[in-house]
């Protein structure tokens, strides 16, 4: 989110005093309104960290969305704009982006039912980037990813990595500490004028079109809260309680932000299957008076040892078993054809009162069955 121009209280910027102290690049380089995307960021990090490494620099990347850092760290995305030029794609993507969400989901069974049964009915943003593939490509979305899993390195969840000496540091700290600490976070952005810029997005909202709404910087974490606090205040009906209220639903939606993350870095990254994956080593942010030695020094400590070649002083945080829950689908005979998406659903559904009544009853017409067949045949 930090990427949008302006909104520095919203977005969390870093300061312009942090900026100076190293080099940040594309802080606030793409317009308010403007939904950026994955490829987007993808298309111009690379090209800035091939000529930074060039240059004998070490690129940081710093984030916390973690699917754009996967993007830079394996070749998980697919790209077909090579074949067809943006406006030609646009064009394509105008049926698409008609197809209401609940539509969409039976148009890709449709035209590619293997990558439907890996995803989730309600999973909207992954529908549409298959169906977004498909039309790009011409191919269905689920060849490309097998084609990408069979490269070098590759896994169950895309294309090899690009950079095999690529660190990355896991900022971790005790959510007893980090819970207030997100409280305090989002006080210090109302004391540091959170209102004025969400009234300000508030009226901009008013000059975008409705499906504009949801996207870019409207989904900053902060905007949607707000949002029935801000509808009061067109009809002149707010109240400072409904403020509040809104501000307690930020702190919940920042703190779940914060589990969120912590889980993706457990699946894709700890655990991550058949797939090579960097080094993680875990920092402990818990005691900031301890900063430079527990954190800053630690970090070093384990890059200079790395880019000499030697063991790092501290040992990466262990690899997790267990591969992460996928949407598989499965159909139940017994219920006659009920779907189930996920594994762990399915578990619970064989395990569930309805299906095994059932199991029994069909067991018991089959025994019924084989029973009536048998005295015919005596008869
Ligand atoms: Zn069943």
């Amino acid at each position: 989110m930090q990427i949008y121009a302006g909104l520095d209280v919203v977005t969390n910027k870093v300061t312009p005093s942090e900026r100076r102290q190293c080099r940040h690049h594309f802080v606030g380089s793409v317009p308010p309104f403007h939904e950026y995307s994955v490829v987007e960021f993808r298309d111009a990090a690379l090209p800035l960290i091939d000529r930074l490494r060039d240059d004998g620099k070490l690129p940081i990347v710093v984030g916390g969305t973690n699917y754009y850092i996967e993007s830079l760290l394996w070749n998980i995305l697919v790209d077909c704009r090579k074949e067809a030029s943006r406006e030609e794609a646009s064009e394509q993507f105008d049926w698409l982006t008609r197809l209401p969400d609940d539509e969409i989901y039976a148009k890709l069974k449709e035209i590619d039912p293997d990558r439907a049964a890996r995803l989730h009915p309600n999973d909207v943003r992954r529908i549409r980037r298959s169906l977004e593939v498909h039309a790009q490509c011409g191919r269905p979305h689920s060849d490309i990813l097998a084609e990408q899993r069979k490269e070098a390195g590759g896994g169950a969840q895309g294309g090899g990595m690009r950079f095999p000496d690529a660190t990355v540091f896991w900022l971790q700290c005790d959510y007893s500490v980090l819970d207030p600490r997100l409280d305090a976070r989002v006080d210090e952005m109302i004391r540091g004028g959170l209102r004025d810029e969400l009234h300000w997005l508030h009226r901009e909202s008013a000059n975008q079109p409705l499906a504009e709404r949801t996207k870019g910087i409207f989904q900053a974490i902060g905007y949607k809260e707000f949002v029935p606090y801000l509808t009061c205040v067109d009809d002149g009906r707010e109240s400072e309680a409904m403020f509040e209220a809104c501000a307690e639903k930020l702190k919940s939606a920042t703190k779940s932000y914060a589990r969120k993350q912590t889980t993706w870095i457990r699946n894709r990254f700890l655990r991550r299957r058949g797939q090579a994956a960097p080094d993680v080593f875990g920092l402990d942010t818990s005691n900031v008076g301890e900063w430079d030695r527990v954190v800053l020094s630690r970090a070093i400590d384990v890059l200079v040892a790395k880019s000499s070649g030697e063991d790092p002083p501290v040992a990466p945080l262990d690899r997790l078993e267990n591969a992460p829950e996928t949407w598989t689908k499965h159909v139940c005979d017994i219920c006659d054809g009920r779907v189930v998406h996920g594994d762990h659903e399915w578990t619970v559904h064989l395990a569930s009162r309805g299906h095994q009544r059932r199991k029994r009853q069909r067991a018991k017409k089959a025994a019924r069955e084989f029973a009536r067949q048998q005295q015919e045949r005596d008869a």
